[in-house]
């Protein structure tokens, strides 16, 4: 088998904050991690991929997400930490904000949750810095996932929280690229039941299909 080539994109040389040395990746979904691993792996920084979404229903999706990011750590030849799929905290951490829209205070609980279980794993590990994929989807609120990862990283001395914005320097574009030449599942809501529930209602509301779970998968056209 080839060995994976990173030389298809020119991207600058990644340099983590403070001169910090081995990075704890929290890790959303394949089309959303790519361009980062690869950034990451380019620049040689010492990377494990840590994989806690206990938000992605139902269990069957979250399944296709977490195999297709397994798929691609394996290429890169990263670690690749499974972590708990504890759906019923995540419920009760969230009752009560089940109609808060996207971006709004129900998201906040959630990036809080992943991000602490993220963070006590690199201190615990001995990562000194945790950054996170989600930022890089163009329908984030970017200075509300920060904020999430600098109060979770404030929990521990000598951790950092990487806040670098993946979006710049062509990282939206080579997203898209890598998740079509990887042919990448791709999902159409952002994970919870009450994320499913509001786009199939916005879908119903303008005359369109409603998702279909499990078929849909990004192609080189
Ligand atoms: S919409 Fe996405 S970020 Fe917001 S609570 Fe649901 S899964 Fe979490």
């Amino acid at each position: 088998m080839n060995k994976y080539s990173l030389e298809n994109y020119s991207r600058p040389i990644l340099q983590m904050p403070h001169g910090r040395k081995k990075l704890l990746l929290h890790s959303c979904c394949a089309p959303c991690a790519g361009e980062i691993m690869e950034a990451v792996a380019a620049s040689e920084i010492d990377t494990s991929i840590f994989f806690y979404n206990p938000n992605i229903h139902p269990k069957e999706e979250y399944e296709i997400r977490k195999d297709e990011n397994i798929r691609f750590a394996k290429k890169l030849g990263f670690d690749f930490i499974d972590a708990d799929y504890d759906k019923d905290n995540w419920f009760d951490r969230v009752k009560g904000l089940e109609n808060e829209p996207e971006r709004g205070e129900r998201c906040t609980v959630c990036f809080d949750m992943r991000f602490e279980r993220t963070a006590l794993y690199a201190y615990e590990n001995k990562y000194d810095v945790f950054a996170t994929t989600l930022g890089i989807s163009r329908w984030k609120d970017l200075n509300q996932i920060n904020n999430s990862g600098l109060k979770a990283a404030n929990r521990y001395n000598d951790l950092a929280f990487w806040d670098f914005d993946w979006r710049k320097q062509g990282g939206s574009s080579r997203m898209l690229e890598i998740s079509k030449k990887e042919k990448f599942y791709k999902q159409e809501y952002c994970g919870c039941v009450y994320s499913l529930r509001d786009t199939n209602r916005w879908r119903k509301s303008n005359n369109r299909d409603i998702i279909k779970r499990g078929i849909n998968f990004y192609e080189i056209k």
